[in-house]
């Protein structure tokens, strides 16, 4: 271990850069789709076991060539980051909590025996790396480059066993509004047939091993009329999060009639999201002094469902960094559809629709805030 201490980390530095020759058209903000279309260039850092970080490389977005037997094609050795770079009115470039990012990357790296590296490097190659890739970072609410760090094992072996060589990457995708005309409120499929994440598992780390095994239920929810997944944990039917968003419910409670906001705690089967520790220490920050109270704890499907039924249910919405937010119209659960506060004629709630334009406002440097950092 001490060894692995004394090993070079990321180093900015380093870096050296060899700019494209065949710079790509950018599509029109209006015709952009998410995930769809990259911009010119990439950022690679190897590391290996005996000489630690290498020197961070810009480069032409390219292929990878690999080994066949590399380790990350068999076992899983993946991680991955979501995060955006905004462009405010003066077309200056903006990250939202980097850090947030770089701490759970690190997390989700560490758990499947990959090196960790220090943020604070890796928010500067980023920095860097959007700043030349300006002219791709759509202006506008909404807009905005889609950043997705990567992280492998490389090491061509089909040993189990902890990679001795990985690559962090980087590629970015220019991303319009979630929802480019408006709010569209979704109705979600309570699922109980298959589990998400449970307690002791990797549930709250970003490994791409969590995410293939939720598509064949996405599939059999919208077999069914649903639009995403609610994922439920254990006998007592938790709620733990929608789809990849994390979720909150507004109701008022049983006892006090107070207006309670509420989410599932962090124990290990909930991804930390950064919009959902967002909407926490905004809701406490602006909503607590409404008389709203804040908190994360376990609930379960039947208390959403006893609100509905006692006219208790406000709203519910996912966060994610996707959409920021995306409010729910209905779930359904043990046959039965429960109506989550929205009126037929209205797409989202009132604490949806301020969240989205604080958050939003921030992001975006309308509204000067810590979170919001220049590249
Ligand atoms: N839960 C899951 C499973 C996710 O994949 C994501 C997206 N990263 C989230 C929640 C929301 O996290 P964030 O707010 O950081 O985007």
């Amino acid at each position: 271990e001490e060894d692995l201490a004394r090993l070079p980390d990321i180093d900015p530095k380093a870096l050296s850069i060899t700019k494209t020759t065949t710079p790509k058209l950018i599509v029109p903000p209006e015709e952009l789709i998410f995930g769809r279309n990259f911009t010119d260039h990439m950022l690679t850092i190897e590391w290996t076991a005996s000489q630690g970080w290498l020197a961070p490389r810009i480069t032409p977005y390219q292929n990878f060539s690999l080994d066949p037997a590399t380790c990350v094609f068999h076992y899983g050795f993946e991680c991955f980051e979501g995060m955006k770079a905004y462009k405010n009115s003066e077309g200056q470039v903006r990250l939202f909590r980097p850090d947030k990012n770089m701490a759970r990357f690190n997390k989700s790296s560490t758990r499947i025996a990959l090196p960790s590296f220090s943020g604070a490097a890796l928010i500067e190659l980023i920095s860097k790396f959007c700043a030349m890739e300006e002219r791709f970072v759509p202006a506008g609410k909404g807009y905005s480059l889609y950043l997705r760090p990567t992280m492998i094992g490389t090491q061509r072996t089909l040993g189990v066993g902890p990679p001795g060589s990985a690559l962090l990457f980087l590629i970015a995708s220019p991303v319009g509004p979630y929802y480019p005309t408006g709010f569209k409120a979704v109705s979600l499929e309570a699922t109980d047939y298959a589990v998400r994440a449970w307690p002791g598992g990797v549930g709250n780390m970003k490994l791409g091993a969590n995410y293939a095994p939720c598509i064949a239920p996405q599939l059999q929810a919208a077999k069914r009329g649903f639009h995403q997944n609610l994922w439920l944990f254990g006998e007592e039917e938790y709620v733990t999060e929608v789809g990849t968003m994390n979720l909150f419910a507004a109701i008022r409670d049983k006892e006090t009639g107070k207006k309670v906001l509420m989410t599932a705690p962090l124990d290990g089967t909930i991804l930390e999201g950064v919009i959902r520790d967002s909407v926490l220490d905004l809701a406490r920050e602006r909503l607590a002094p409404e008389g709203w109270e804040v908190s994360e704890r376990k609930f379960t499907m039947k208390e959403l469902a006893d609100a509905a039924d006692d006219g208790r249910m406000l709203e519910i919405f996912g966060t994610g960094t996707a959409a920021v937010v995306s409010p729910v119209r209905r779930i359904g659960w043990k046959g039965r559809l429960v109506e989550c506060g929205l009126r037929e004629d209205q797409e989202v709630g009132e604490i949806t629709k301020r969240m989205k334009d604080w958050i939003e406002g921030i992001q975006c440097g309308d509204e000067e805030h810590p979170w919001s950092i220049e590249v």
